[in-house]
């Protein structure tokens, strides 16, 4: 297949109980998204904390079960797999975390860590476990003095390159990266950055990058997808929606880039309040009530999505002419 994973209409619902009698509230995290991902490529979700891009990632990979909707890799519908067969895929589908320190098991050596996915996944002869975990970790700027030392050994970059080391070590075709350099100094973030990228070079990686840091994604990604409230709401190629961002929630996300050149600076958007929450978000278009371009029509209709050519779309009104053509005449009828 052109994609090797391809979301089609995934929902991610819970249950939570609420107020004084505890009744139970849906709240919908991940509300119907679809996306799809090509061998080789770099696609960031992107979007502030809340809107549903980590439990997309997870539900991804079956970690947690999507209430609704298809995730298909490498042609795979994974929600039918059995678990065995889950297993073996999930070798090749694996996560890279925000906290590389909460994610690696403390009590173990970092020759532990990187020898038990080869284990559980029975990759590899046992005796070429070894030299693999070694090449692994030249890869990754360390080295065989570091095998038999713990986590808390190492800087916070370092043990990030033992995660991504982890996760590289079964030789996987997709990685899942949530928030990978966010815990990090701002001046070791672009080094695993580009440790990421010469890994993507090196196995061919395919890359879901979940991040808040536009910054980030405009210098690692091809193409991106941005969340608001559980859904995307615009789509495109990175260029494309940084050169030319369509929806109001991406023109302000892209103006509040901290400006590297006075020019750019000029035009920040400032949003008025913080994300809703999931579990009541407004009528219509769900960010109506911090959008500075709102109109009536915004709080009432939930917007189509529009065509703007390559793979670009966005959810918004303000393209909707037909639309709202139409709703001028059937006031001319009443
Ligand atoms: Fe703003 Fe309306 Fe577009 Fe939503 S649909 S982003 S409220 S203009
Ligand atoms: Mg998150």
């Amino acid at each position: 297949p052109q994609f090797l994973l391809e979301v089609n209409h995934l929902k991610k619902y819970y249950e939570i109980p609420q107020g004084m009698f505890k009744e139970k509230i849906v709240v919908r995290a991940v509300d119907d998204i679809s996306f799809s991902i090509k061998k080789g490529e770099t696609f960031a979700l992107v979007g502030e904390s809340g809107c549903g891009k980590s439990t997309t990632g997870r539900t991804i990979l079956r970690l947690t079960e999507p209430t609704d909707g298809e995730v298909r890799f490498d042609g795979e519908d994974i929600r039918s797999l059995s678990y065995e067969k889950m297993r073996l895929l999930r070798s090749r589908m694996q996560m890279v975390f925000q906290d590389p320190y909460a994610s690696l098991n403390p009590k173990k050596t970092i020759r532990e860590i990187l020898m038990e996915p080869l284990r559980v996944h029975n990759k590899y002869e046992k005796k070429e476990r070894m030299d693999k975990i070694r090449k692994i970790l030249e890869i990754v700027g360390l080295s065989d003095h570091h095998l038999d030392r713990y986590p808390h050994e190492f800087s916070g970059g370092q043990r990030q390159r033992i995660g991504i080391a982890r996760a590289v070590v079964l030789q996987p075709d997709f990685i899942i990266a949530d928030e990978p350099v966010s815990a990090l100094d701002v001046s070791v973030q672009s080094q695993v950055i580009n440790l990421m990228l010469e890994l993507q070079k090196e196995f061919g990686l395919t890359y879901l990058f979940i991040s808040h840091d536009l910054s980030v994604i405009r210098h690692m990604t091809d193409r991106m997808a941005v969340m608001y409230l559980g859904k995307i709401i615009e789509v495109g190629n990175t260029d494309d929606v940084f050169e030319n961002p369509k929806h109001p929630y991406t023109q302000a996300l892209i103006s509040a880039i901290p400006a590297n050149h006075p020019r750019e600076s000029k035009d920040r958007i400032v949003l008025e309040g913080d994300v809703p929450s999931p579990a009541n978000p407004p009528s219509g278009c769900a960010f109506h009530p911090r959008c500075p371009a709102a109109m009536e029509i915004c709080s009432r209709r939930v917007p189509e999505e529009t065509d703007f050519g390559s793979g670009h779309t966005a959810k918004c009104h303000l393209y909707q002419m037909n639309e709202k053509r139409e709703e001028k005449d059937e006031h001319a009828v009443i």
